[in-house]
Order: C-alpha cells, then structure tokens, then sequence
C-alpha cells in the first residue's frame, strides 16, 4: 500500500500567523445550516435560507472580509480564538495542521496566492442534519436531536446547556435546526465543487440519516468521488457492510468512529444506553476487517479505521485502557505498527476546550496527578507510542497536565464547580451515575458538592422542573 509522508511541514514555506487556509479554501456547513470558517468555530457566516445558498454566504461579505484582514496580517482573535488559544499554550492547532497538509500544499506559495484562488471548493465539512441516535456529554442540541430535550431540562435546572452555556431562547431555536438540507441545497454545493479533495462528513449521525445516503448519489451524479478523500464522523451504532459498500466509488476512505473511552466510561459519556460497550468495539472490528478486505480487493482503495477521541476530565483516568484498546484493535501490541502511512488505521485524541467546564485544563488538584500516572503508564507499557504520529496527541496532553498555564485560581475552581454541577444535572435528567466512572473521580466530586446542598439543589430542580411542565 502507498506510503504518505502527510502531516510534515514541507518545503520550508511557513504562512504567516495572521493566515489560516481553511477560509480561502474549505466549505464548512454546520447542522444549524450555519456556515462558517472552519469547523473550529461557531462563528456563524450566515445561515442557509431559502433566500441564501452556501455559495452565496462562501462569496458573502463576512468571509470576504475575514478572507482580507487575514492577508492584511490581522488575526481575528474572536472568531479564531480556538487556534489562538491552543497555539499560545504551545498546543497544535487546527490551522497548524492545515498548513502543513500535503493535500492543500500545492494551494500556495505565500499568503498573495490566496487572492488568485479559484472558484472553487477544494474542501467540504458537512453536517446534514442535528438528527442523531445519541447524546454525548460535550455535545448540544445543535448537532444531537436527542439532546434538544435535555438541553431544555437542564436550562430549568439553572445549568447551562450543552456546548457551555447555550442561551433558552437559543435552545428554543434548536427545532428550527432539525430542518434538513435539501437535494437543491446540496447540488448548489457539489456545482461548485468537482474539483473537491476531501469531504468530511459530521454529525448529526450520518448512518442514520437519509440525506447522507442522497449526497453520496449526488456525488456520484458530479463525477465526484475516484478523486476524492470522504472521511466520515460516526458513532458507530448504525454501520453495517451494505453501508459501507456505498462509499466505494471514493478514491480514499476514513471511517472516523468516535469513541473515547472504554466499558462504562464509553456508555456514560457517548451512547446514554443506546448501545453497549460490546457492541461499539464490535462494530470497530467491522470497519477494520472491511477496510482490510477493500484494499485486498482493490490495490489501490486506500480505506482505514480512524479511532476519534476527545481528551477530558471525564476519560481523564480511563486513558490506559483506552489506548491499550486502540493498541490491541490495531494491533499493535502483535506487530510493528506502521509508523507514517496516510493508509493505516489511526487514533486522534483532540484536547476538548469546549463545553469548557469539561476541559481537563480544570480538572482539580487532587485529579491531575492521577491523570499524570495514567499518561506516565501508558508511556512506560507501549514504548511504540513514542514512535507513531499519535505521540503528538499524548505530547499535547503531558503539556497539559505538566503546566499551570497561568489559570486565575478563581476561574479554574468555578470552572471545576461547574463540571461537578453540570455532571450531577444531568445525571439526574438521564437516570445516570458519575459513580460508574473512576472511583477517585467520584470522591472528588462528592467533596467538591456536599450530599446536603446537592439534594437541597435537586429538590429545586424537581419544583422548578414541574413547574415549568405545568405551564407548558
Ligand atoms: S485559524 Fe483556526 S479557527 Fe480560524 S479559520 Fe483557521 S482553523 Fe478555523
């Protein structure tokens, strides 16, 4: 199989900090029907309206705008701020690695090149829909229809909603979101695009959602597809072979399945009992053996198994069983793992930052040495992660833990507070117990918000949710 030396900075050609390529060259809808820069950013460049295609808003005045200040040499420290942030924490950003991508490397040779771009899309981010089967704990409502409902329970609980404080009249808006995008919407899009070299297809679910299916035959329509990488974002639950058959036409294929803990961690933080834990890593045997029967098939299909995980306070102790399963699902731990091919089956492990009360950058005091161990063990046990690219994943998660990153004391303790309280919310909706998870995870929690007040708050909650219910 091909080898690919992708991800490494080529060429020497640096951009300057100011610009990132994804605004001059990337198509980004989300399933609010919002477009915007990349998927980094909730940002909104518009929405798709009857009155207001993609490529309307993709030619609109705010991207232009942003497209100008960026070659000016100005950052757009709002809009922008998830790049900003990692990069001053010496973190790898989105834009970072976009640079350094040999799918766009050609796309330019200094910032000027940007104004002679042509008229055309070389990458999609997608999303069809919020219609999704789960409700993952750093999810919303805008891209998880079983979340909308408790989204709204939690708001009357006084907590903030998913994604961090989503806003009730915000909340209220999420039906409007459930809106599909149409055929006519989508031809717009794939018009604009036959020269696309990656589409990556988000959430909502794609496997369960119809308009996913009609997009690929669309695809096809367009002539796109023996040229192009679809990488698509899944949970996993719904995928069999007659599924994955319709993606052959694909000149490179990613099932991006994700999942970011193990046993229990898995069920409580992604599926909510929609599916077990046995069940998911079974499906991530599917994909795997399906790749490998595609690429025997066809020499030159290029399919892989990517393992899509969030790094959190939540899976912030579980990270030694899940990675030695990811190592055990690879392979790895039988034979050499292929150090640097594009091709192979892989692992991202992103520092979550948002809902930001989620973020291991406040996970308490007494956590971080334990979440320490658990990076020191996996180390220690699978030497051969200090040689694949993941390593830059777990390099990014010691600089996390090793620093304190300047945190306001208050900031950092209102932060942890509101994990415990945001935990305990909707364990409480759901049915849920944090105490399923790590057992030092839950004392911490228990100390943090005294059994007294947590009842005197749940009772709250319960009158001020009937209320609610009954004026409804
Ligand atoms: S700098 Fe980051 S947030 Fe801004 S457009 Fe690029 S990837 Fe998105």
């Amino acid at each position: 199989m091909a080898s690919d030396q992708n991800d490494k900075p080529f060429d020497g050609r640096k951009l300057s900090d100011t610009i990132c390529i994804l605004p001059f060259t990337s198509l980004s809808v989300h399933a609010t029907r919002h477009l915007t820069r990349c998927q980094m950013t909730e940002q909104s460049s518009g929405q798709i309206s009857d009155s207001e295609s993609a490529m309307d808003l993709w030619h609109g005045k705010k991207l232009v705008e942003l497209r100008e200040k960026m070659i000016r040499g100005e950052f757009d420290e709002i809009g922008c701020r998830n790049c900003r942030n990692k990069e001053v924490k010496g973190l790898r950003s989105k834009r970072q690695h976009w640079h350094e991508l040999n799918l766009v490397k050609d796309l330019w040779s200094d910032p000027n090149t940007f104004k002679t771009l042509p008229d055309n899309i070389f990458h999609i981010d997608i999303a069809f829909s919020n219609f999704c089967n789960f409700k993952c704990r750093m999810c919303s409502g805008a891209y998880s229809s079983q979340w909308v409902r408790d989204e709204e329970a939690l708001i009357k609980m006084g907590i903030a909603g998913g994604s961090g404080g989503i806003k009730p009249k915000e909340a209220a808006r999420r039906k409007e979101h459930m809106r599909r995008l149409s055929e006519d919407e989508m031809r717009a899009i794939l018009e604009k695009s036959r020269q696309v070299r990656r589409i990556e297809i988000l959430g909502g679910e794609p496997f369960i959602n119809q308009e996913f299916f009609l997009f690929l035959d669309l695809c096809k329509e367009y002539g796109i597809g023996p040229n192009t990488e679809i990488m698509i974002t899944t949970n996993g639950s719904s995928i069999d072979r007659d599924k994955l058959e319709r993606l052959t036409d694909f000149k490179y294929v990613n099932i991006n399945l994700s999942v970011d803990g193990t046993g229990e961690y898995f069920e409580y933080m992604r599926s909510s009992g929609t599916m077990k834990w046995t069940e998911l890593a079974e499906s991530a045997l599917l994909i795997k053996e399906f790749c490998k029967q595609r690429n025997k098939i066809n020499p030159n299909a290029c399919w892989k198994l990517n393992i899509n995980g969030s790094y959190q306070i939540y899976n912030s102790l579980n990270l030694y069983d899940f990675v030695s399963w990811i190592v055990e699902t690879f392979d790895w731990n039988t034979s050499e793992p292929i150090v640097n091919s594009k091709f192979r089956h892989s692992w991202e492990h992103r520092l979550l930052f948002g809902p930001r009360h989620l973020s291991a950058l406040y996970i308490s005091d007494r956590l971080k040495p334990l979440a320490c161990d658990q990076h020191k063990k996996l180390i220690n046990s699978y030497p051969l992660l200090n040689s694949v690219r993941e390593n830059s994943y777990l390099k990014d998660i010691e600089t996390l833990l090793s620093k304190d990153h300047k945190l306001d004391p208050a900031d950092k303790e209102s932060h942890w507070n509101m994990f415990c309280w945001y935990t305990l919310a909707l364990d409480e909706i759901r049915g849920q117990s944090y105490r399923v998870l790590n057992p030092a995870l839950a004392e911490e929690i228990e100390n943090t918000v005294s059994s007294s007040s947590y009842q005197n708050q749940v009772e709250r909650w319960k009158s001020e949710s009937l209320q609610g219910n009954s004026s409804e």
